[in-house]
């Protein structure tokens, strides 16, 4: 037997955390990193956060789980706060991004078919998505590498070039229901929608009736400064669906909607046995009572502010290896010129400087902090980076 009792579908690297302190983790051996990566865009609190880790303890202690055939104090709480500090009128809690997606999904499809119009089931996606990996997810992107040996997917989905608006408006037909869009790319490369693209794809859903979800499962929840990405475009969506930071590695989603665009979301359409649940609201609860402190958000764009100057300073000093920035507020990414590869630039920064980062698609390497980041932190992070620039050979092209 060879197989590894963890099923091998993650190329693990030699990091092996066993505890986090703030915006640090420390490893088996003791090793120290500073963590940019933050669990890929999730603990926004950084590690250990003690409010978080007391609220969590306390609603373990109390109650955890209840079926959701009960009445939920505890999600009504949480819902109706979130609706207060979003677009939406309702929310479908879940344990992950792509069950978030999924809601997403069947909200869009059950909209046209209480309407009377169940042809349109078609969303138009965006090269590049990234939507999680349920077989409705994997349906949704075009990405082979996601999608290779699981044909044959969910029916659909038309893909079109991201920020490319008249293409997008190209693809609608009878069948379309709506676009599902990353208001900034993630996985694909920290691309931000630009202005005329996002509002475009808003003006084009208000004149054919169909809706528009933003996946801001990375960049909502404050990443990007702002408590939702989309509040940097003068839009709402319909749909939205978050993950990621909303629990700061509880596992916990969210689909948000308007009132219209969850009409058909009733009794019996939709459920999840743990979705919700008491433990997982406190975590939502204790990660909101942190984040709406009055300057949070202004925090997160100050300190993104910052990491970007950084970014820019360094670039002149190494343009052989950096090409540009990309992304919004602490969701940054630098494209790497070639014969320079982000995934292994990334493992050089980890394994030589422990400075922790993630890939993205088109050669982009990802900073993810904790929001909670200070001024010191980046000022290690970009010592790390300059050094890690100077030292980095890149792999020989042959
Ligand atoms: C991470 C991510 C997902 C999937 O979330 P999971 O919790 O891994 O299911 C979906 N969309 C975007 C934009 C993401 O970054």
């Amino acid at each position: 037997m060879s197989i590894t009792p963890l099923m091998p579908v993650y190329p693990r690297c030699e990091v092996r955390p066993v505890r986090g302190e703030g915006c640090y983790l420390i490893g088996e051996r003791g090793e120290r990193y500073l963590d940019f990566a933050a669990g890929i865009a999730v603990n926004a609190l950084g590690h250990g956060h003690p409010q978080f880790t007391k609220a969590i303890a306390e609603q373990a202690a109390t109650l955890m789980h209840v079926s959701n055939l009960y009445g939920s104090p505890q999600g009504e709480a949480l819902a109706q706060r979130i609706v207060d500090n979003s677009f939406a009128d309702t929310v479908f809690f879940t344990n992950s991004g792509v069950e978030a997606i999924e809601c997403a999904i069947k909200t869009a499809r059950r909209y046209h078919y209480v309407n009377g119009n169940p042809q349109r089931h078609k969303l138009i996606t965006f090269k590049n998505a990234f939507h999680g990996r349920s077989i409705g997810a994997i349906s949704a992107t075009d990405q082979p590498k996601m999608r290779d040996g699981f044909e044959p997917l969910l029916p659909g989905f038309d893909y079109v070039k991201f920020n490319d608006l008249e293409g997008a408006i190209a693809k609608i037909d009878d069948e379309t229901a709506g676009f599902l869009v990353e208001t900034v790319q993630g996985e694909g490369g920290m691309t931000a929608g630009t202005v005329e693209f996002i509002q475009g794809l808003r003006k084009a859903c208000d004149e054919h009736g169909l809706l528009l979800i933003l996946d801001e499962i990375q960049c909502g929840y404050g990443r990007t400064g702002k408590m939702w990405a989309y509040e940097h475009y003068g839009i709402t969506p319909d749909i939205l669906t978050a993950a990621k930071g909303i629990g700061n590695g509880f596992p916990l989603g969210a689909c948000l909607a308007t009132e219209e665009a969850a009409k058909g979301m009733t009794f019996g359409t939709h459920g999840s046995t743990y979705g919700g649940n008491p433990l997982a609201m406190a975590a939502g609860q204790a990660v909101l009572d942190v984040m709406l402190e009055p300057g949070f958000f202004e925090h997160v764009e100050k300190m993104g502010e910052r990491l970007r100057a950084g970014f820019e300073q360094l670039i002149p000093n190494h343009d052989h290896l950096f090409d540009e920035i990309r992304g919004k507020g602490l969701m940054l990414g630098i494209k790497l010129k070639e014969p320079a590869v982000s995934r292994d630039f990334v493992a050089h920064l980890r394994d030589n400087h422990g400075l922790l980062t993630v890939a993205a698609g088109e050669n982009v390497f990802r900073v993810l902090p904790p929001l909670v980041i200070e001024e010191s932190h980046i000022a290690e992070c970009i010592e790390k980076l300059s050094a890690g620039a100077r030292s980095y050979v890149p792999p020989a092209d042959d």
